[in-house]
C-alpha cells in the first residue's frame, strides 16, 4: 500500500457504532504471557500465607459505602475523592423507579405540535422529583454526605421552571426554538442526576473482613482468625506508573482476643519470607508504635502545640496546615518535600509512649530480631484514625520509583467494636499492592514463569488425527502443556510454528508413526529427534 493510500485510510472518519473500544482509564489488561508472572505470585503467596496458617476469605467487591467510610474514615482521600460510588441500586424499589421514570423522561418524543406530549413530559418530571425528595429524605439515595457526589435536582426543577414558562408564552417566530432548547435542557440534566446508591466498590478489604467476621459470629471459632484475601480495590486516584484505579492486592489480617506482640512479627516475617520467594532483594521495612487512645492524645496535643508555633506553621503547605487543627498526626504522613526537614525535628510519638505501649513496641522489636528481620524504626509512620493502635510498618522498595510501596499495614485494635461487633476484639493486617510487586519482581530479574508449552503435536494424515487427539490427552492428564493444532499442518509449517510458541518437543505423528506403533519426539533446543512408544514418551517429556 502506497503511503498516499494508507494515511487516506487512517484518516477515514470511524463509522458511529464501529468506534473501538478501550479499556477505561486507570485500568489495564493483563495479557500472557505477563499473566504467567500474576499467576506464579498469588499461587507463591497463597502457599506462604497458607504455611502460616492463614486460610482465604473471599468478600464481594462492592459493600455499603458507609463500611468503608467508617472504617478507612470519611475524612480522608479515599474515601471522600476516590471511592466508586455505584451509581444506582436496582435491588432497591424506589431508586429503581428512579432509574426507569429518568429514561422515560430521557427518551420521551416532545413535538409542540402534539400538545399532549408536553404535559406528559412536565408530568414525568414533577413525578421524578417528587419520588427524588422522597427517597433522598428516607436516606435511599444520598445527599451530599461525604460530598462524593452531587446533587442536581435544583437545576432539573429550575429547567422544568423555564420550560413551563416558555409554553405560557405567546408563539411568536422565537419561541419554536426556546421549547427545543428547554427540553434539551430538562433532558441533559435528567441525564446527570446521580442516583447514588448506597453501595461502593471496595478500596480495600480489611473492612469488609471485619464485616465478615462479625456477620458470621467468627470470634466464637477456636483461635485468632488468620484470614487472607487476593483481588481487585477501586480508587479513581490519578493514574501513574504504579497507580490504577483498578489495582490487585493481597492482604492478611488476624482478628482475636491477643495483641501479643509476636502476632505483629510473624505477620511481618510472613511479608518478608514471601519478599524472599519474589527473590526483590532491594527492600525497606519500617516500624513504628502509634500509642494508644491512652498515650496518643497527649502527644497529639504536644504536635499540634509544636506544629502551631508561628515559625513551624508558617513554613508547612495548606494542606498540613489545616491539618494542625483537624488532625496533626498525618502532618507527620505528608510527602511534600520542603516539609520533611520540619518533620525530622518534630517530636516523635516513640518517644511518647505509655508504659503499655513501650513495652509492646519493645517487644515488637525483639521478636523481629529473633526472626532475623531487619527494620528501620521510622516516626512519621502513623495513621489519623482512633482505632489503629501500635504496631505500623511498610515496606518500600526503591526499585519502584515514586510510588515506592510494596505493602503495609498495622494493628486496628478498635475496628470490629467500632463496626458494631464484639468488645475486645483485637485485630492486625497488611495490604500489599501486587502490580508493584509484579513491578519489582520484573525488575530483580530472577523469576521466569512462563509456562512453556511442553509438546506441540504435528500430526499429518486422517488416520494420525484420531491418535493426535488420544495421545494429547494422555499427556495433559499427565499435566504437561500441549498445543493440538485444530488443522492438519504440513511438517515444515508445524515446526516453524513450534518453535515460534517456545514449544520444547515436537511429537510428529504421521502414517509411519501408526504404522510401527511408534512416535517421533524432536527436542527443539538440541534437534534431537528420537523414535520411542507411549509409555517411553510420558518420561521422556516430563517438565
Ligand atoms: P493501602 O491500602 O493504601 O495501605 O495500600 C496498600 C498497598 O496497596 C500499597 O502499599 C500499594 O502497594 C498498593 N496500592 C495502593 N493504592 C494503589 C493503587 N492505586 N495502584 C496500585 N497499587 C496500590
Amino acid at each position: 500500500m502506497s503511503e498516499g493510500t494508507k494515511r487516506e485510510k487512517d484518516e477515514r472518519p470511524v463509522k458511529e457504532g464501529r468506534r473501538q473500544f478501550r479499556a477505561i482509564k486507570g485500568t489495564r489488561d493483563i495479557l500472557p504471557p505477563d499473566s504467567a508472572l500474576w499467576n506464579w505470585f498469588e499461587k507463591t503467596a497463597r502457599g506462604v500465607m497458607e504455611s502460616y496458617n492463614f486460610a482465604e476469605i473471599r468478600t464481594p467487591i462492592f459493600e455499603e459505602a458507609e463500611l468503608f467510610a467508617r472504617s478507612i474514615g470519611g475524612e480522608t482521600d479515599v474515601v471522600n475523592k476516590e471511592m466508586f460510588i455505584l451509581q444506582e441500586d436496582y435491588e432497591n424499589k424506589e431508586v429503581l423507579e428512579l432509574v426507569q421514570l429518568r429514561q422515560r423522561i430521557e427518551y420521551i418524543n416532545v413535538s409542540a405540535a402534539r400538545p399532549e406530549s408536553i404535559e406528559d413530559f412536565a408530568g414525568v418530571i414533577d413525578t421524578f422529583l417528587e419520588r427524588y425528595d422522597s427517597a433522598q429524605k428516607k436516606g435511599v439515595i444520598r445527599q451530599n454526605e461525604y460530598s462524593y457526589g452531587y446533587v442536581m435536582s435544583d437545576e432539573l426543577q429550575e429547567a422544568r421552571d423555564i420550560l413551563r414558562d416558555i409554553l405560557r408564552m405567546p408563539r411568536d417566530s422565537g419561541w419554536q426554538e426556546s421549547f427545543d432548547l428547554a427540553v434539551a435542557e430538562c433532558k441533559h440534566d435528567i441525564a446527570h442526576v446521580f442516583l447514588q446508591s448506597r453501595n461502593a466498590l471496595r478500596p480495600e478489604a480489611t473492612a469488609s473482613v471485619c464485616r465478615a467476621y462479625i456477620e458470621h459470629g467468627m470470634q466464637t471459632r477456636p483461635g485468632d482468625q488468620k484470614l487472607y484475601y487476593v483481588g481487585p480495590m477501586f480508587r479513581r486516584e490519578r493514574p501513574q506508573k504504579g497507580r490504577y484505579r483498578q489495582f490487585y492486592q493481597i492482604g492478611a489480617e488476624v482478628l482475636g482476643t491477643s495483641d501479643a506482640p509476636a502476632i505483629d512479627a510473624e505477620l511481618i516475617e510472613m511479608l518478608t519470607v514471601l519478599i524472599g520467594r519474589c527473590q526483590i532483594e532491594k527492600w525497606t521495612l519500617l516500624v513504628n508504635s502509634i500509642g494508644c487512645a491512652e498515650c496518643r492524645p497527649k502527644y497529639v496535643e504536644l504536635l499540634r502545640a509544636e506544629l502551631r508555633k508561628p515559625e513551624i506553621f508558617s513554613k508547612l503547605g495548606p494542606d498540613s496546615q489545616r491539618r494542625v487543627e483537624t488532625n496533626p498526626l498525618r502532618v507527620m504522613d505528608s510527602k511534600l518535600p520542603e516539609e520533611q526537614p520540619i518533620i525530622e525535628k518534630l517530636p516523635k510519638i516513640s518517644e511518647h509512649l505509655c508504659a503499655e505501649c513501650r513495652e509492646h513496641y519493645d517487644k515488637l522489636k525483639k521478636e523481629l530480631d529473633l526472626r532475623k528481620v531487619p527494620f528501620v524504626e521510622t516516626p512519621r509512620l502513623v495513621r489519623g484514625l482512633d482505632y489503629y493502635m501500635r504496631t505500623t510498618f511498610e515496606i518500600t522498595s526503591p526499585v519502584l520509583g515514586a510510588q515506592n510501596a510494596l505493602c503495609g499495614g498495622g494493628r486496628y485494635d478498635g475496628l470490629v467494636e467500632m463496626l458494631g461487633g464484639p468488645k475486645g476484639i483485637k485485630g492486625i493486617g497488611f495490604a500489599l499492592g501486587e502490580d508493584r510487586f509484579i513491578d519489582a519482581i520484573v525488575e530483580a530479574k530472577k523469576i521466569d514463569a512462563t509456562r512453556a508449552v511442553d509438546v506441540f503435536v504435528a500430526w499429518m494424515g486422517e488416520k494420525a488425527y484420531p491418535e493426535a487427539v488420544r495421545l494429547a490427552r494422555v499427556l495433559r492428564d499427565a499435566g504437561r502443556a500441549v498445543e493440538l493444532p485444530a488443522k492438519e499442518m504440513k511438517f515444515g509449517k508445524a515446526f516453524e510454528r513450534a518453535d515460534k510458541i517456545g514449544a520444547r518437543h515436537v511429537l510428529i505423528l504421521g502414517e509411519d508413526e501408526i504404522a510401527s506403533k511408534q512416535v517421533t519426539v524432536k527436542t527443539l533446543a538440541s534437534g534431537e529427534q528420537k523414535q520411542m512408544g507411549e509409555a517411553e514418551l510420558l518420561d521422556y517429556v516430563r517438565r
